[in-house]
């Protein structure tokens, strides 16, 4: 991102977070208070947001609205709530959308650790929105699948680990702010016996340098992350070993993803309504027509709410069904986001309209890790798993 781009807006308009309400969060003030939001300032910033402002008094609200914590345990483990108000803010800006699945699964990581000094105030403040954090699990999951090498490197000292590397891209991150990460931790001979996760503060010393421009998803504060000998204490371990902690809880973490999809698919559909009136005489000739869409995207819907019941079931086929379920989501978002850009024709083309924002988010929910063709890699190779080798007798 541009070295500026990421700037905190003071909105007199948004309230300043709280505490969770007395009676707790109900799921439907979620969902009022989320479309409030989502509906009213998130629209009107989603143009300035796509051109690189850092909407923080925006999560800010979400937070204080429940929208960034109904999926934890401790609120009931609503994953099937949280995907629906990830929708509701993707449908309006989809990188608004990505930053809040960061800091959703950057609750969970924190939460799921049983690491009290992570599991406390800090949690509270991130819930509500009163601190901010994300995701730095990119590279790692594609480690862990065999797609490419682990970037970062720990030692083991007395009190914890130093760990060195450079993170290419990591979003919702800043000074003051913090992601979950991961590091391979190496032997004397520089094997690696095992890896840790931790709460990877980016204050100093810890480097946050800029990314080149990116053609969406500007408004994400999106920094490259290089640590040297930067020192995890035990105090900001998520895992240790964290090989089976990111085995636990990557059905969720992928599948929360599925509500930006789902967001920014609706927002096409609403455009494509949008000019019904004037242009479906001719828009009649597309295919895709929104009709269409909605009774897919309907059906996508459920079947993600359907897995959403059971985010931290660890059989095969659940696994498969959510990578299946996030693959449909982003190949739907880019159908749904270029038929949208159809039917608008030049009013959709224009630099400030919606339809061609959400092609280049559709786009990015297709390539943010797991990426389309990391999905199917992994969906093949657990099919090999489940299948019986060709030519062996059932
Ligand atoms: C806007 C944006 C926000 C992101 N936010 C996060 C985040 O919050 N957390 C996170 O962990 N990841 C983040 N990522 C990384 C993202 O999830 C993918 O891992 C990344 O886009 C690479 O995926 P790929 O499919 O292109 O990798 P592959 O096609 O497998 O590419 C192989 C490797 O080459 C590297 N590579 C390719 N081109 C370049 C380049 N020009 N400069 C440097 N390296 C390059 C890639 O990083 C990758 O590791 C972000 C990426 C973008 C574009």
């Amino acid at each position: 991102m541009a070295p500026n781009a990421a700037v905190r807006t003071a909105d007199p308009a948004l309230p300043a977070a709280h505490a969770v309400p007395a009676g707790g969060w109900s799921d439907a003030a979620v969902l009022a208070a989320t479309a409030a939001v989502a509906d009213g300032p998130l629209s009107a910033a989603a143009t300035r947001i796509d051109h690189g402002e850092y909407p923080l008094p925006i999560l800010s609200a979400l937070g204080e609205a429940g929208a960034l914590g109904v999926h934890l345990d401790r609120h009931g483990g609503r994953f099937g709530l949280a995907i629906s108000a990830m929708e509701a803010a993707s449908r309006a800006c989809g990188a608004t959308g990505f930053l809040m699945w960061a800091h959703d699964v950057c609750g969970l990581y924190l939460e799921q650790s049983g690491n009290p000094a992570l599991s406390g105030a800090l949690l509270d403040d991130h819930v509500a929105g009163r601190s901010f954090g994300g995701t730095a699990l990119s590279n790692p999951m594609k480690a862990f699948s065999g797609i490419e090498p682990m970037l970062l490197r720990a030692r083991p000292v007395p009190g914890g680990y130093r760990v060195t590397g450079t993170l290419p891209w990591v979003s919702h991150i800043g000074q003051g702010q913090y992601c979950g990460a991961i590091a391979g931790v190496e032997r004397a001979d520089g094997t690696v016996s095992h890896e840790i996760m931790f709460l990877l503060r980016c204050d100093e010393p810890a480097e946050l340098r800029p990314c080149p421009q990116f053609s969406g998803m500007e408004g994400t504060s999106t920094w490259s992350l290089r640590l040297k000998d930067y020192l995890v204490a035990t105090d900001d371990l998520i895992a240790d070993p964290a090989r089976p902690f990111v085995g636990r809880i990557r059905g969720a973490f992928i599948l929360l993803q599925t509500g930006m999809a789902l967001g920014v698919a609706q927002g096409s559909i609403d455009a494509m309504l949008a000019v019904e009136d004037q242009l479906g005489h001719v828009n009649q000739f597309l295919d895709d027509r929104p009709a269409d869409l909605a009774a897919e995207l309907a059906e996508l819907r459920a079947a993600i709410q359907r897995l959403a019941l059971t985010p931290y079931e660890g059989s095969k086929d659940y696994l498969l069904d959510v990578l299946d379920a996030r693959a449909q989501g982003a190949e739907f978002a880019l159908r749904a986001a270029q038929s949208s850009l159809l039917h608008q024709g030049a009013r959709g083309y224009l630099a400030s309209a919606a339809p061609q924002r959400r092609v280049r988010e559709a786009h990015f929910v297709a390539i943010v890790t797991p990426a389309l063709k990391h999905l199917r890699w992994e969906m093949a190779r657990l099919s090999r798993d489940v299948l019986p080798a060709e030519g062996v007798p059932a």
